[in-house]
């Protein structure tokens, strides 16, 4: 009988096309995966760290980070990222896990990471399509994405709780549905409410399909576009549950779940802008920063006091 690890989902952003990541009708910093003394950080998007800052979570955390593709909404933070979690590259440490592209280019593609930062990390490994790598008590698999950058992928992680599959960015097809049977948690980049002519994402149709296949204990869906945000993600999301008779949320920024139970708490968890109520687990952590700040605070004062003391001391002794 194993000890039940603690273990969070944080959505850093749930925009996905350009018109809504450009202005930010959602966020777009990635999704945070907590498993134990662990965290993954996956497709650092831009404002990353605003929301690593605004729902409490502590970058210097990150044992790795996951880019599934060069394209601008899933690894334009991957630098600062970088730098948040090695202290500007004064702790190296870290993993980079992305696909070919976004580590060596390709056709028309530079890649963002920059070599600079990259030697702020402990290593980083370079995934194609099948390829496994383990880190600490977690493997991660790489799956096959079909997107107009060439190299894309999707990642399957295997952890000893549960087996959770993100899509990246992908089209439909069967062979690429078939890759995320066995998952408890299945997570959809879903830009598109109705398949649009030479798109390279997934659409409502597509969501409907993959999760009728797969039958997840829970189905996220999220990286939205324009028409899917005005059509209203919750209303979707219970019209897809209402077709697959699984599970089915749209995530939102700061949203938390628990992959473990399954359950959800929308930003409960969360500082700042997404509180709804402040939680206990980051509610603690502050309190421990405010606890530190202060004993700084008292400790600089202390020794202020001592350099007063000494020079009115000496003072004393010069009179
Ligand atoms: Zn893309």
């Amino acid at each position: 009988m194993g000890v039940k690890i603690s273990s969070n989902i944080v959505f850093l952003g749930t925009g996905g096309d350009s018109y809504v990541v450009g202005k930010q009708l959602r966020a777009s910093g990635g999704i945070i995966l907590q498993i134990g003394e662990d965290q993954f950080h996956i497709d650092p998007g831009p404002g990353a760290l605003n929301m690593a800052a605004q729902t409490g979570i502590n970058l210097r955390a990150n044992t790795a980070l996951l880019v599934s593709h060069n394209h601008i909404n899933h690894c334009n933070d991957i630098n600062v990222v970088i730098d948040a979690m090695t202290y500007g590259g004064f702790d190296k440490k870290g993993v980079l896990v992305a696909n070919n592209t976004s580590i060596n280019g390709a056709e028309s593609y530079t890649p963002f990471l920059q070599k600079y930062y990259r030697d702020f990390l402990e290593r980083f490994i370079v995934l194609e399509e099948g390829k496994r790598v383990g880190i600490n008590d977690v493997e991660i698999l790489a799956l096959k994405a079909k997107h107009s950058e060439p190299n894309a992928l999707g990642f399957k992680f295997i952890t000893p709780e549960y087996t959770l599959a993100y899509s990246g960015d992908t089209i439909y097809s069967a062979e690429i549905a078939a890759q995320y049977d066995d998952s408890n948690i299945l997570i959809l980049n879903v830009p598109y409410l109705k398949r649009e002519e030479g798109k390279d994402n997934l659409c409502k149709e597509d969501a409907i399909k993959i999760i009728s296949r797969v039958k997840p204990r829970l189905a996220i869906i999220t990286h939205f576009g324009a028409n899917f945000l005005k059509a209203d993600p919750l209303y979707e999301a219970r019209e897809i549950q209402k077709e697959t008779s699984v599970q089915t949320i749209a995530a939102k920024d700061g949203m938390i779940v628990n992959p473990i139970s399954y359950s959800v708490e929308q930003g409960q968890k969360t500082l700042y802008k997404y509180a709804r109520e402040e939680g206990i687990r980051v509610q603690e952590y502050a309190k421990k920063e405010q606890e530190k700040v202060k004993e700084l605070n008292e400790m600089i004062e202390k020794q202020t006091t001592l350099v007063q003391d000494n020079s009115e001391s000496e003072d004393q002794q010069n009179n």
